[in-house]
């Protein structure tokens, strides 16, 4: 009884070092993925951020251009609110323009 115990323990601790043996490569290659892809962030290869910064840098100066160019907007004839000509519908009180 008590060498299937002590063989049933062995097994476990085999199993465990099998376990982990296994899982290190695993692990290694999760943290080489991270690395990699921060690398290629750094480098310029991929930039989710950078883009995102983009789109939002672009909307600003089209706000801008669209602020100094005040005659090809449409004011609002219920809140005054001045719209682009492209739209329909005033952007703020959502009445017909
Ligand atoms: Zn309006």
């Amino acid at each position: 009884m008590t060498v299937g115990l002590r063989l049933l323990s062995v097994v476990f601790v085999l199993g465990a070092i099998v376990a982990l043996i296994v899982s290190i490569p695993v692990l290694w290659g999760i943290v080489e993925d991270a690395r990699k892809r921060r690398r290629e962030r750094q480098t310029g290869e991929l930039e989710p951020y950078e883009l995102a910064d983009e789109t939002g840098r672009r909307s600003a100066s089209d706000d801008d251009t669209r602020g100094s160019n005040q005659s090809t907007r449409i004011t609002c004839r219920h809140c005054s609110t001045a719209n682009d000509p492209a739209y329909t519908y005033c952007r703020h009180c959502v009445e017909r323009l």
